[in-house]
């Protein structure tokens, strides 16, 4: 048993996220969690909403709420959806709570102790025709890298470059659109990563061969081109103040920190806040989880392929300047884009399937099972309603669902409400339990490899595997001449459904709940968990025993209708824009 620490990149607050954020780092990172709690494994998986910058005062301005009552509103709004979704969170927090402000200034000022901190005049973009400064993110332009001509003064999305407003060509207001910008002088804090550079070097040239190819290349490109002291502060209302006993003019101005220096130390204010969330007389220990724990202790991060620069290079040069002993990441697993028939998903332009409107038109079930086997991991894959359509209908309505409920109505019908005896096992049995023990290593490799696709499709041969079992016994026959002998074959054919009800809890939860309610064994029977290894897989299909109460539950995946498909593909739009 080892323990495991996971996170996904923290949704930023305003709105609700679309499928394609959802498969980019919560959904993988939530079936993750759950096959390795299903291991036996000690889990702690946090997120949290991210909630300060300019982007959260704009919304609440606009909403006319004080930034922190948008922001609660919005966080449980977010968390609601999530929920739905099935998300095992040990804690999904706020990066504005108490904790995560602690934490930011007391890293603060062991940077400034260590001297990677300095203050610095710096010349700002003021709009005039706004009557503002602007953020980074609300001032536009041509990249000077790649030429993307909708580049954000904070980052370049198309080459994925961290940019300095100042660099961007033709800038004008992402607000108004005015290019009326003209610089002023105000003053800053900067994190001085280009002192930092040889020692995140060291550390990545340690750890990056272990990352996919995706997270590691993307690291050294930034390495490759230096670290640039960057400013970690910004002229804000809302934001973790800059703490006034080591910076007493900066805090009076009203000085905040910049929302990407507090998010990601909010994976630690989360798991800080989780800590403070105990149940009495259940004390939780969060340092067990992040300081001094590089031995003991394996951290997982996912996150769409936008977010890896951070995670790999700038959050992990603000832990190695605090000097204290941080658990830094272990495993970077990187998505690339989920697009919309072959167009981005945006959440600003209000373009594919967001999250709480998918889970209206159906259970949360269908869209982790297909984004999950369709994540995309080694390229960008497409959403479009007739793939997903003949997804669902094909794996999970006929595979799956039709199994489930063909087995154990055929048998109700034929043999009454427990499991039934019949035959001992003979060779078609032997031959299954050889298949689905390989395909259940097969499974687990890949999901500790954290290759999700793969892991879709042997949980798809598992399920098939069931199929042509039942096909070549044929029960709804043999019930005619050897009614033993079709017992034999359904109480094979439960087996599986419990099996199924193990192994598929990962991708489809509340399936696997219907499932395994079917049967009334007990709560510690032995295939409640997935820890079998080796020899032990050969009892996979040996734990619901002949005489086991049963009951058929509801389908458990309908059918989506050609109507459905038209209604919806009218609806959300199908053409690529
Ligand atoms: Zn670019």
């Amino acid at each position: 048993m080892a323990r495991h620490l996971i996170t996904s990149a923290l949704p930023y607050i305003n709105g609700i996220k679309h499928l394609g954020n959802m498969v980019g780092s919560m959904l993988p990172a939530d079936v993750y969690a759950r096959y390795l709690r299903r291991r036996g494994h000690e889990v702690l998986f946090v997120c949290a909403t991210d909630e300060h910058g300019t982007p959260a005062e704009l919304a609440a301005q606009e909403a006319g709420l004080p930034v922190a009552e948008f922001c609660a509103r919005a966080h449980g709004a977010q968390r609601a959806v999530y929920e739905r979704f099935g998300l095992s969170f040990d804690h999904f927090g706020r990066s504005s709570s108490p904790q995560n402000r602690e934490t930011t200034q007391e890293i603060a000022r062991e940077l400034q102790r260590n001297g990677f901190i300095e203050e610095r005049a710096v010349r700002q973009v003021y709009s005039n025709a706004d009557g503002r400064f602007l953020p980074d993110r609300y001032i536009v332009g041509t990249c000077p890298h790649c030429g993307y001509d909708k580049a954000r003064g904070d980052q370049c999305e198309n080459c994925t470059r961290v940019l300095d407003p100042t660099d961007l060509l033709e800038p004008r207001s992402a607000i108004s659109g005015s290019s009326d910008l003209e610089v002023r002088e105000t003053r800053h804090l900067f994190l001085l990563q280009s002192k930092l550079t040889e020692e995140v070097e060291g550390w990545v040239a340690a750890h990056g061969d272990d990352w996919p190819v995706l997270a590691s290349s993307i690291a050294r490109k930034w390495l490759t081109e230096g670290l640039q002291d960057r400013s970690i502060t910004r002229d804000l209302e809302w934001g973790v103040p800059v703490p006034a006993d080591v910076w007493p003019e900066l805090a009076a101005e009203g000085k905040v920190f910049y929302v990407w220096f507090d998010a990601p130390i909010e994976y630690i204010g989360a798991t800080r806040e989780w800590a403070d969330a105990a149940p009495a007389g259940q004390p939780r220990d969060w340092t067990s989880w992040w300081y001094d724990v590089d031995e003991t202790v394996r951290y997982t991060e996912f996150m769409a392929k936008d977010n890896v620069p951070f995670h790999t290079v700038m959050f992990p040069a603000t832990l190695l300047g605090s000097r204290r002993p941080w658990k830094k990441v272990d495993y970077v697993k990187a998505f690339n884009w989920l697009t919309y028939y072959g167009g981005k998903f945006s959440t600003s332009q209000k373009r594919g399937v967001f999250t709480d409107v998918a889970l209206e038109l159906l259970p949360a079930d269908y869209w982790r099972y297909f984004l999950m086997a369709h994540a995309p991991e080694s390229d960008d894959s497409s959403f479009t309603w007739d793939l997903f359509a003949s997804v669902v209908n094909k794996d999970l309505a006929d595979t799956l669902g039709n199994f489930v409920n063909r087995v154990l109505s055929f048998s109700r019908k034929r043999f009454g409400d427990d499991v039934p005896g019949g035959h001992p096992a003979g060779e078609p049995e032997q031959r299954l339990g050889e298949q689905v023990a390989g395909l259940l290593a097969e499974y687990e490799a890949q999901l500790d490899a954290l290759n999700f696709r793969k892991a879709a499709q042997a949980l798809r041969a598992l399920w098939s595997a069931g199929n042509a079992y039942l096909d070549e016994k044929a029960p709804w026959l043999q019930v005619k001449t050897d009614p033993d002998a079709a017992a034999l074959t359904l109480r094979t054919a439960m087996n599986l459904i419990q099996l199924y009800a193990v192994v598929s809890e990962p991708f489809i939860p509340t399936a696997a709940a219907a499932m395994r309610a079917a049967f009334a064994l007990p709560g510690d029977a032995p295939a409640a968990t997935l820890d079998w290894v080796g020899p032990e897989r050969a009892r996979a299909l040996d734990l619901v025993p002949a005489g086991t109460a049963f009951t058929v539950p509801p389908v458990l995946f309908a059918k989506i209708t050609d109507e459905d498909l038209a209604a919806w593909t009218e609806r959300f739009g199908g053409a690529a824009a």
